[in-house]
């Protein structure tokens, strides 16, 4: 996933590396299973964080978000590459 930050809010190119960093830790680590994958996304979809841009479906806006300001705003994340993450985790509690 793309995740990340201080929870402090860490903008820019923090923000970006943080991100690219979680990301790839998402996406070379542990794999969830496809129908684990299609839950979480059908989930994601109906979430009012849901937001499209130019990366694609992201949980609220694209950018590093951790802790209060995470389940506030969103993490953040490109969501096709937080759902794959096998230890990836809703920031709202939807699912794990
Ligand atoms: S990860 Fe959770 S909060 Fe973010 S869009 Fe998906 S369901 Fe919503």
């Amino acid at each position: 996933m793309l995740s990340g930050g201080s929870g402090g809010g860490v903008g820019g190119a923090g923000a970006f590396l943080q991100g690219a960093a979680a990301a790839a830790a998402s996406l070379l680590g542990p794999q969830a299973s496809d129908e684990v994958q299609a839950q979480r996304r059908a989930i994601c979809e109906g979430c009012e964080l849901y937001t499209l841009g130019a990366l694609g479906a992201t949980c609220g806006s694209f950018g590093a978000r951790q802790g209060p300001e995470s389940a506030e705003h969103g993490c953040g994340c490109v969501l096709a590459v937080k759902i794959r993450g096998s230890f990836n985790a809703c920031p709202r509690g939807k699912w794990t």
